[in-house]
């Protein structure tokens, strides 16, 4: 049975402080959840988070890494530091590092590559644009951002992996894609894992949807027989929204 995963991308949002007050009060409302429940934060309250977590069932995850081990890369934090500070997660090519940042798929391939050689859990993101989907080509687009991002990943490292659908015209906005379109990708990317690896490699790893997932439509999401959990950016900033999608599991 694959793991359902929730997992919160506060994006550039809360100061160390905040997290940890965040955390403090996460950790005493979800003590025996039905998934795993994995916080993602911004770098410099990756310390707060680690240490308000220590002893509860919340993973700490990074919002991005870069691929090589070190080096002249002014204002990059490497998988080594990640792992040095206890972070077991790392999202990798959300779409916003994509546009704003020139991340592409050869990017995201060597950091998911870096990733699990460090031992991290990569949140691998994929998903297609409004106009990519207007013009009838968002099956063909995340199969193909799916095969890239695992290009030379060896099936039992793509065990580990995590693949987040996230409809870049739902990230954000308010839209949330319904119920049959974030399952019908979700099982495209089911067949692609499956068409790279085998069936069994296929059926065992998570494929989460994201994109304005919050604590009213998250049940019939989740109940959807592809989708694995959530990549979850605005609703996880509040703690009883975030709840409320964690009690959906199960
Ligand atoms: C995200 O940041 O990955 C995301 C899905 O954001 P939101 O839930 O706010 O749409």
């Amino acid at each position: 049975m694959r793991k359902t995963v929730i997992a919160g991308n506060w994006k550039m949002n809360k100061t160390p402080a905040e997290a940890e007050t965040f955390i403090a009060e996460l950790a005493t409302k979800v003590k025996n959840p039905a998934c795993e429940v994995v916080i993602c934060a911004p770098f410099v309250d990756l310390d707060a988070v680690v240490k308000a977590a220590k002893g509860s069932v919340i993973k700490v995850g990074a919002e991005n890494m870069h691929f090589e081990d070190k080096g002249a890369f002014t204002g990059e934090v490497s998988a080594d530091m990640l792992v040095s500070m206890g972070v077991e997660y790392v999202i990798i090519g959300h779409s916003e590092r994509r546009e704003y940042f020139a991340e592409s798929d050869c990017t995201v391939n060597k950091k998911a590559i870096k990733a699990l050689e460090k031992g991290l859990k990569p949140i691998i993101c994929v998903g297609e644009t409004l106009s990519q989907r207007e013009s009838g080509i968002t099956n063909e687009f995340v199969a193909m951002q799916t095969k890239l991002a695992l290009k030379n990943i060896s099936k039992s490292d793509a065990a580990k992996v995590t693949i987040a659908y996230e409809p870049i015209w739902a990230i954000g906005t308010g839209v949330t894609a319904t119920v049959e379109q974030a399952e019908e990708v979700c099982g495209v990317i089911r067949a692609t894992l499956s068409q790279i690896y085998d069936d069994a490699t296929a059926q065992s790893i998570t494929i989460q949807y994201g994109g304005s997932m919050n604590a009213k439509n998250a049940d019939d999401l989740l109940k959807m027989e592809n989708i694995d959990g959530g990549l979850i950016g605005g609703a996880s900033l509040v703690v009883d929204d975030f709840c409320t999608i964690i009690n959906y599991c199960g």
